[in-house]
């Protein structure tokens, strides 16, 4: 699919599920989000076709998101079911890493391609103030050692957030010293809120790790299909790499759609512009049809984001993350 800016929009996240086992203080209150109910949420079958009708339409990637993936019921069959479809070349996983280890083995035999796991700390106390939840660091980053021994790709999210993690950037940094994983450290985005104090632009993160690490050279070879930037430090067993959403946009490069677990298709993180798919397909709508939706709804793709004017903006979305799917 090609939008009305001339981008090849090749790449679906979607969000399978609205519910957390967590409750990270930059994505959700503290008293979790009003759920979804049982009808609301895409079902499995409706979310199999409409994964087909992306597919035929030529989206190749496809990234598992939430809320938190793993709680979702079939979550492994989805990923099965997922690449065996004609067309999709690879499929992946957004997940705080909590349940991933006891469900490793059975996501990979099902095709499960990489894994990007979020991790905002190695302090224990930090870890549970942040998400909100106790005692999980130790299994986080079993989670991360696990897959990166698996053999699947193995990312490692680190929002970055000033007064909060800044002090730590180098010693997660240097987890890809160790493990043969890519940190990558992500701007702080004002998704659901309007709070920039905290943000931290990439740029002063890359000259820290340059300061401790060394030379940085730009590693064209570890670009996945998504916008972050890769570097592999001298004596590194994997890399690092940085998200700069607000500080050097790329939508001019942006090959990607979002689906939220209602069926919403979404064009831009920012916006509230889509279209829900769900309540067409349960209006009755054939696959042509659907497909038609699809392809006038991704001529709407806005051109770029506007971040850093929030305040002046309109139609703005102000779901939390949770319900996007970062
Ligand atoms: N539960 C999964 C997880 O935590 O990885 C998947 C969903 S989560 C919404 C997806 C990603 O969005 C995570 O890496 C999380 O750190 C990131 N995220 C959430 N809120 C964010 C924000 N305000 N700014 C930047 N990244 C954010
Ligand atoms: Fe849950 Fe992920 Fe949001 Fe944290 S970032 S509350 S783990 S959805």
């Amino acid at each position: 699919m090609i939008d009305k800016y001339g981008r090849v929009i090749d790449y679906l996240r979607v969000s399978v599920t609205d519910r957390c086992n967590f409750r990270c203080v930059y994505c959700m209150p503290p008293e979790g989000v009003e759920l979804m109910s049982h009808e609301q949420v895409i079902r499995y079958e409706e979310l199999m076709r409409l994964i087909r009708l992306f597919a035929e339409l030529g989206i190749r990637h496809i990234r598992l998101t939430g809320g938190e993936p793993t709680v979702r019921k079939g979550i492994v069959s989805l990923v099965r079911d997922i690449h065996d479809l004609p067309g999709i070349e690879s499929v992946s996983m957004t997940t705080n890493g909590l349940l991933l280890p006891d469900m490793l083995p059975d996501l990979k035999a099902a095709g499960l391609s990489a894994v990007n796991i979020s991790l905002d700390t190695l302090d224990e106390a930090r870890f549970d103030d942040i998400t909100r939840t106790t005692g999980n660091l130790p299994k986080v980053l079993d989670a991360i050692r696990l897959s990166a021994e698996a053999g699947l790709n193995t990312k490692v999210n680190c929002v970055a957030m000033r007064g909060v993690n800044d002090d730590e950037v180098l010693e997660i940094a240097a987890l890809a010293k160790l493990l043969p994983v890519c940190v990558r450290f992500i701007e702080y985005m004002p998704i659901g809120k309007h709070d920039y104090e905290q943000a931290i632009y990439m740029d002063e993160v890359l000259d820290l790790i340059r300061g401790a690490f060394g030379k940085l050279t730009e590693d064209p070879t570890l670009r996945g299909h998504g916008p972050a930037r890769y570097y592999k430090p001298e004596g590194f067993r994997g890399s690092v790499g940085v998200i700069s959403a607000m500080s050097h946009s790329f939508c001019e490069e942006c090959n990607r759609v979002r689906m939220t677990s209602e069926g919403f298709l979404k064009l831009c993180l920012q916006y509230n512009v889509g279209e829900n798919l769900l309540h067409a397909l349960r209006s009755g709508a054939s696959d042509e049809e659907l497909k038609d939706l699809i392809l006038r709804t991704i001529d709407q793709k806005p051109q770029h984001h506007t971040f850093l004017d929030y305040a002046e903006e309109q139609d703005i979305d102000t779901r939390d993350m949770s319900r996007i799917g970062g």
